[in-house]
C-alpha cells in the first residue's frame, strides 16, 4: 500500500515537474523578414508558412534536421503577438497561387505579422527529462527594408539631410529625373507664411521623383516612408522635402533662426517629427524585439537593370546593415540595442539560374556584403549567406546545341508562353560598368506556378534556411 502511495506521489510529482518543465523549456523566436521592394519577402513568408504547415504532409524538406529526425509533431497558426499590427495575408497568397492562372502574392507595403506554434519531440538531456514535447512559438514579422534605410536620419539634422539629398539629386544619373521637382522647390518662398497645401503638393512630387528613381533601378532612396507610406499615406508628417544650400543663401535663411510658421520652419519641424515619431518608434516598438533576421536580396534583378542599380543596391545594403551593427554607434546602442543573434542573407529568385550557377550567385552576394559584414562579425552576430527560390517557378533542363549539352531554365512567361533560356553565367563579383554595354543579363519574370490542392510550394533551399533559423531551438 505504502509502495502504491509513493508510486502515485512520484507519478504526480513527475507530471507536475514535466508541466513546469514544459513551461520552462517552451521557446520563442521573433523572426523578422526584410529586403527592399520586390526582393521577394511576401513570397518567402508565404512559402515558409506553407512548408511548416505542410511539414509532415507534402513539404519536401530533407535539410530540415528536426523534420528528418521525425521530431516535428505538428504546426499550427495561432493569434499573432501584436493584434494592432496587420495580419500577414497567408490565405490570400495560397488562394492566388491556387487559381488558374496562378497569381503571385501581393507584395509587402508595410508591416505585418503571423504566429506559428511548432510542437516537437525533445531530443535528449535535461529538457527531455522535464517534458516529452516542446513548443516553439515562431513570430514572423514582414517589414519593408526601405524603412531601415531611414536609420541614418536619426543622426542628421535638417541642414545635413538637405545637403545629402542635394548631392544625390544632382548626381548625373538622377539630375534629369529630379529637375522638375528641384525647379518647384527652388521657386518656393521659404520665409513666406506656411502654405500646407503647397508643401503637400511639392512633397508628393518629391515622392513621385523617388518612385521614378526606384523604377529606374536605384535602391538607396530616402525617406523610406515616401516610397512605402503604410498607414501614413496622406499624413502631413510626410509633407516635407529637402531645400538646397544655394536657395537658403539666396533667400537669406539661417536654419538655426527660423521664422515661426514659415514654409521653411514647417519643413524643418516635419523632418524632426518624422525622425522622432516615425523612424524612432519603428526601432523601439518592433526592431528591438527581433532576435533572428533574414534579409532578401534580389541580386539578379539588379544585374538585369545595370551597373547603377547593382552599385546602388550594394550601397543600400551597407546602409541597411548599419541597423544591425549597433556596436558602431553609441546612440543606436542606447536607443535600441537589438538582440539579433542570427542573420541570414539570401539571394532570392534563384530559380532564374541553372543549378551550376548557384555557387557563383552566393559568391556574388558575399562580394556585395563584404565590408559591412566585418562590422557584424565584430558585434558577434552569426551570419550566413545563401540563395533561395521561395516559390520555384521554373525547371532546369538540358538542350543540345552543336552536339553539346547546354543547361537551361524552362518556365512560363507572364502571358503564358513557354520559355527556355540559358540565362548566362552569374559573375562572382560586380562586373565593370562597360560590361553592360556589350552584354545584357536576362533574368525574366516568370509566371507564378500553380499550386495543386494537397501539394506544398515547390522551392529551392527553403529547408536549409528553416534549419539555420529554427533547428537549434528545437532540441
Ligand atoms: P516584396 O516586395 O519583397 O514583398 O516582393 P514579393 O514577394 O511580392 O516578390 C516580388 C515579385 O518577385 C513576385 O511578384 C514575383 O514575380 C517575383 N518572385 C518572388 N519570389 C520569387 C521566386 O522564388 N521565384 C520567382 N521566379 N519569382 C519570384
Amino acid at each position: 500500500m505504502a509502495k502504491t502511495k509513493s508510486a502515485q506521489f512520484l507519478n504526480k510529482f513527475g507530471q507536475k515537474a514535466k508541466l513546469a518543465g514544459a513551461r520552462l523549456t517552451d521557446k520563442h523566436i521573433n523572426l523578422a523578414v526584410t529586403g527592399l521592394s520586390q526582393s521577394g519577402k511576401t513570397a518567402f513568408i508565404s512559402s515558409l508558412m506553407n512548408q511548416l504547415l505542410e511539414v509532415n504532409e507534402s513539404a519536401q524538406l530533407p535539410f530540415f534536421s528536426t523534420h528528418r529526425e521525425g521530431r516535428i509533431i505538428g504546426v499550427k497558426r495561432s493569434t499573432q503577438m501584436d493584434i494592432t499590427t496587420s495580419r500577414f495575408a497567408y490565405e490570400d497568397a495560397i488562394e492566388g497561387l491556387s487559381k488558374q492562372p496562378a497569381q503571385w502574392p501581393q507584395s509587402t507595403t508595410g508591416i505585418s505579422q503571423v504566429r506559428l506554434l511548432i510542437r516537437y519531440k525533445k531530443k535528449s538531456g535535461l529538457a527531455k527529462w522535464l517534458s516529452e514535447d516542446g513548443c516553439l512559438t515562431l513570430d514572423i514579422t514582414d517589414y519593408p527594408g526601405e524603412w531601415l534605410l531611414d536609420l541614418p536620419l536619426l543622426e542628421m539634422d535638417f541642414a545635413q539631410w538637405c545637403e545629402h539629398c542635394a548631392k544625390e539629386m544632382r548626381d548625373v544619373q538622377r539630375a534629369d529625373l529630379s529637375a522638375p521637382v528641384r525647379k518647384q522647390i527652388d521657386n518656393l518662398k521659404l520665409n513666406a507664411l506656411g502654405d500646407e497645401r503647397h508643401l503637400q503638393e511639392i512633397a508628393e512630387n518629391y515622392a513621385a521623383y523617388l518612385t521614378q528613381c526606384q523604377v529606374a533601378g536605384f535602391q538607396l532612396l530616402q525617406p523610406g516612408r515616401f516610397l512605402l507610406p503604410g498607414e501614413l499615406l496622406g499624413a502631413p508628417v510626410l509633407h516635407f522635402f529637402p531645400v538646397s544650400q544655394s536657395q537658403l543663401n539666396m533667400q537669406n535663411i539661417d536654419l538655426s533662426k527660423l521664422k515661426k510658421g514659415s514654409n521653411i520652419a514647417l519643413l524643418a519641424e516635419r523632418f524632426e517629427h518624422y525622425k522622432q515619431h516615425v523612424v524612432r518608434p519603428f526601432y523601439q516598438q518592433h526592431f528591438k524585439r527581433f532576435d533572428r533576421q533574414i534579409i532578401l536580396v534580389d541580386c539578379l534583378g539588379a544585374l538585369n537593370r545595370g551597373y547603377h542599380s547593382y552599385h546602388d543596391l550594394q550601397k543600400a545594403l551597407n546602409w541597411l546593415m548599419g541597423s544591425f551593427a549597433y556596436g558602431s554607434s553609441n546612440m543606436l546602442k542606447r536607443l535600441f540595442k537589438p538582440k539579433i543573434d542570427k542573420l541570414i542573407f539570401a539571394a532570392s529568385k534563384a530559380d532564374h539560374i541553372t543549378s551550376d550557377q548557384q555557387t557563383n550567385l552566393v559568391k556574388l552576394l558575399d562580394s556585395m556584403l563584404r565590408d559591412a559584414r566585418k562590422q557584424l562579425q565584430f558585434d558577434g552576430v552569426v551570419t550566413e549567406s545563401t540563395l533561395i527560390a521561395a516559390i520555384k517557378a521554373s525547371k532546369n533542363g538540358v538542350v543540345q546545341q552543336d552536339g553539346q549539352d547546354i543547361s537551361v531554365v524552362q518556365g512560363l512567361t507572364e502571358d503564358g508562353q513557354s520559355l527556355t533560356l540559358f540565362p548566362g553565367e552569374v559573375p562572382t563579383q560586380c562586373p565593370q560598368p562597360e560590361f553592360w554595354q556589350h552584354q545584357k543579363f536576362e533574368f525574366p519574370r516568370f509566371a507564378a506556378p500553380r499550386l495543386k490542392e494537397g501539394d506544398a510550394i515547390n522551392h529551392i533551399r527553403m529547408d536549409q534556411v528553416i534549419d539555420f533559423m529554427l533547428a537549434d531551438k528545437l532540441q
